[in-house]
């Protein structure tokens, strides 16, 4: 089968021919369709973060496809299934976070086009219980960054406590953002997005942002104290600058969202404003299997809209460039059909 696989760090991706998995117990393989490009694959092939993949590897984690080979013990999936492999390829099932509904957390967890390979494959290997199931009648070139893009920030919004009469910032309006801001406007609240790039913004505000700020023209933090301040700020953006800015653009008793993770790992946060402003600062780490389906059902309910381009996988060098220099509107897919 075709794959794009990181040889290193500093080479571009190669087109291989490379074995079609076949599934063990527990597994199946999936014959993909579609695979959204999330900035994270980029980190992936750069080696970008203190926990490194190893080289060779099969990038990619908004895999979806249909359900081509089943291992054995697999009982709730069939043949021709559509299905989605994300970013938790599988967890320990038994810890304290796995039972508590934070599998997410989980100290045994595998991720998928990192620490086992992923989705950027004519077939992909998948653990059948932590594969999302895609219902009917969503689109697979939507599916796909609804794997990542979308249960990552429907997440990120869940945990900000985000409502109907909060504002709530979006810092960078990439394939995260212009869903994070969808899911933060179906909650009732006020949006206010920020990026670098125009046409973003543009992006943004005929998806329902409310306020619009480009941080090259003005401080969003400035801006955004000048409407009351936000109650919620989600970081998407690549950038520790953009995580200082949401900072400040928070009102007292604001939550900071981080989710985006940036090469140049910190940022400077005051303790003093923090204490005193009684500010919450979050991570987030995309979202559980109950989290993918809810996401997949408001977009089948016709609530999210998913904007993306697509390519083929030859072009993933191409494709790479141009999302890290901010050429195109939210996601890139790549199509195998
Ligand atoms: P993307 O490249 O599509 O979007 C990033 C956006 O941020 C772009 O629109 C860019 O113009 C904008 N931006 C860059 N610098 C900015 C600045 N200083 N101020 C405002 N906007 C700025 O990337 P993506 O696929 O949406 O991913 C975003 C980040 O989220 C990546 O670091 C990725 O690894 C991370 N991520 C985290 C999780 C998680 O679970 N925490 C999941 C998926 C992705
Ligand atoms: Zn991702
Ligand atoms: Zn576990």
């Amino acid at each position: 089968m075709k794959a794009a696989v990181v040889r290193s760090f500093t080479e571009p991706l190669a087109i291989e021919d490379v074995a079609i998995p076949v599934p063990g117990y527990g597994q199946v393989v999936v014959k993909i369709e579609t695979s959204g490009l999330c900035h994270t694959d980029i980190h992936a092939a750069h080696g970008d973060w203190p926990v490194k993949p190893n080289p060779p590897f099969i990038p990619g984690h908004e895999g979806v496809g249909l359900v081509d080979r089943i291992g054995e013990g697999v009982k709730h999936l069939k043949e021709g299934d559509r299905v989605a492999i994300p970013w938790l390829g599988s967890a320990c099932g038994f810890c304290e976070y796995c039972v508590s509904g934070w599998e997410t957390l989980c100290l045994q967890q595998q991720n998928t086009g990192y620490s086992v390979n992923g989705s950027y494959a004519e077939y992909a290997l998948a653990e059948a219980g932590y594969i999302g199931k895609v219902p009917n009648g969503v689109d697979p070139l939507d599916a796909a960054p609804l794997t990542c893009a979308g249960v990552t920030t429907y997440k990120a919004v869940k945990v900000s406590g985000a409502r109907a009469s909060d504002l709530v910032a979006i810092y960078g309006i990439g394939g995260l953002g212009h869903l994070a801001l969808q899911y933060a406007s179906i909650t009732g609240a006020s949006v206010a997005a920020v990026d670098l790039v125009e046409s973003k913004l543009t992006l943004a505000k005929s998806l329902g942002a409310e306020y619009t700020f480009n941080s090259t023209t003005c401080d969003p933090a400035v801006e955004i104290q000048r409407l009351g301040g936000a109650d919620v700020a989600i970081v998407l953006a690549v950038s520790p600058k953009a995580a200082e800015s949401a900072f400040k653009s928070l009102r007292r008793g604001g939550r900071l969202v981080f989710v985006a993770l940036p090469k140049d790992n910190f940022v400077q946060l005051p303790i003093f404003e923090t204490v005193l402003q009684g500010i919450s600062v979050i991570g987030s780490i995309v979202g559980t299997r109950r989290d993918l389906s809810e996401t997949f059902q408001l977009h089948a309910e016709g609530r999210t809209k998913v904007i993306r381009q697509t390519r083929k996988l030859e072009e993933v060098n191409s494709s790479f460039e141009q999302i890290e220099s901010g050429k195109v509107d939210a996601r890139l897919v790549f199509d195998m059909r």
